[in-house]
């Protein structure tokens, strides 16, 4: 079989798990055939929140009748309530600054992965804020690892410096708010988990810690101890940042929150189990985020969640690869991956497996927020519309 064609069966293998596990009709029987409800389209009180994790995860762990024990919250309550779509291309670099850059901009991007450079082209916030005239407080980006500290604003001349969103790395919070006991918070700390070679510093930046202090007590209303508190009761970097992207919620209610996860890349470890736990925990973050959602009264029923993997990982099958390990032969598998929405304006409980692009996500964004992402090389998916 050639690429496309197995990236279609698992596709349309996913379709029918979800079709039978979580009750979802088969979109393309629909009339009309829009996710989006009419109408509903450009609200202004409408807010986005993108969640993606980096460190894709395989079916057999997730959508597939011998995965579906460990992601019992997206499917029984988060799937049922979405437009799913089953068969996602990322055609891009597989490493997990650029994918998620590219995510953001609407274009792949052939940024060097493992440099802290801006995305070559105008990123969602700036599309956001520029056209819609939005202050820096309405858009965040909770990044996991200090290569991702640049992903909030582009170098491009037209949008650019002073029009992106801040970027806030909880590590760096945790690093600043601990400094002289770290050792507690090793296992919090931890970064980037994909090559030994590439261990960046999270050393503190030019000034001391001030910035990062400044965010905790300006921002998010935290004191040191408090943070520092609820740091000590958390298991995970992804727990920590969803603890701060509720807080940016509470404080700031940003209209367009993007939070990137990153547990799941423990795999390239080479531990399964420390995989599939990161899959569960993962799997209840999302559910977790989404009841935050319904409690807080800025973002109840006006809310759209996005939530879809980077890339996908390696098959079993693939030769050239470690399975579920890595994601390094480009193989479909580690290609093909998938996206829900759900929440204000989605259809419900509707499975699509039309091919769909990573970089069509920004044209969609745009479309049900009205901006215009023109250097975007994405289409808004128009069965959305
Ligand atoms: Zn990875």
């Amino acid at each position: 079989m050639d690429a496309s064609t197995i990236s279609s069966a698992l596709g349309r293998s996913r379709r029918d798990f979800l079709r039978s596990a979580a009750g979802l009709t088969l979109g393309s029987t629909l009339i009309g055939g829009s996710p989006f409800l009419h109408g509903q389209g450009i609200a202004k009180k409408r807010k986005v929140i993108v969640i993606t994790f980096g460190g894709g995860a395989r079916d057999q762990e997730t959508f597939a009748p011998e995965g579906q024990e460990n992601i019992p919250n997206m499917l029984s309550e988060l799937a049922p309530q979405s437009s799913f779509y089953t068969h996602m291309m990322n055609q891009g670099i597989l490493g997990h600054y650029v994918a998620t850059a590219s995510l953001a901009t609407g274009v792949y991007e052939t940024l060097n992965n493992f440099s802290a450079v801006p995305p070559d082209h105008p990123t969602v916030f700036e599309y956001f804020r520029k056209d819609l005239h939005r202050p820096s407080s309405n858009t965040w980006v909770v990044a996991p690892s200090n290569g991702f500290n640049r992903i909030g604003q582009s170098d491009c001349r037209s949008y650019g410096p002073g029009l992106g969103a801040t970027v806030i790395l909880p590590k760096h919070l945790l690093s600043a708010a601990s400094s002289g006991v770290p050792a507690d918070f090793d296992h919090l700390l931890r970064d980037n988990y994909e090559t030994p070679l590439y261990t960046p510093a999270l050393a503190s930046p030019a000034g001391g810690s001030e910035f990062e202090l400044q965010q905790l007590e300006m921002i998010l209303k935290l004191s040191v101890d408090d943070f520092m508190a609820h740091a000590r009761t958390v298991s995970s970097p992804d727990e920590l940042s969803m603890f701060i992207a509720k807080r940016l919620m509470q404080q700031e209610a940003p209209s367009l929150l993007w939070i990137t996860m990153h547990d799941i890349d423990v795999a390239h470890a080479g531990a399964y189990s420390l995989y599939v736990d990161a899959i569960r925990r993962t799997d209840r973050l999302c559910a977790e985020l989404w009841k935050t959602v319904q409690s807080e009264p800025e973002y109840a029923n006006n809310t759209t969640l996005f939530i879809l993997p980077d890339f996908g990982r390696d098959a079993d099958e693939d030769a050239g690869g470690n399975g579920f390990q890595h994601h390094r032969t480009g193989d479909a598998a580690s290609r093909t991956t998938w996206m829900m929405a759900l929440g204000a304006g989605v259809r419900q409980g509707v499975v699509y497996d039309r091919p769909v692009q990573s970089i069509d996500l920004v044209p969609t964004l745009g479309a049900i927020m009205g901006f215009s992402p023109a250097l975007s090389q994405g289409k808004p998916i128009s069965d959305f519309l």
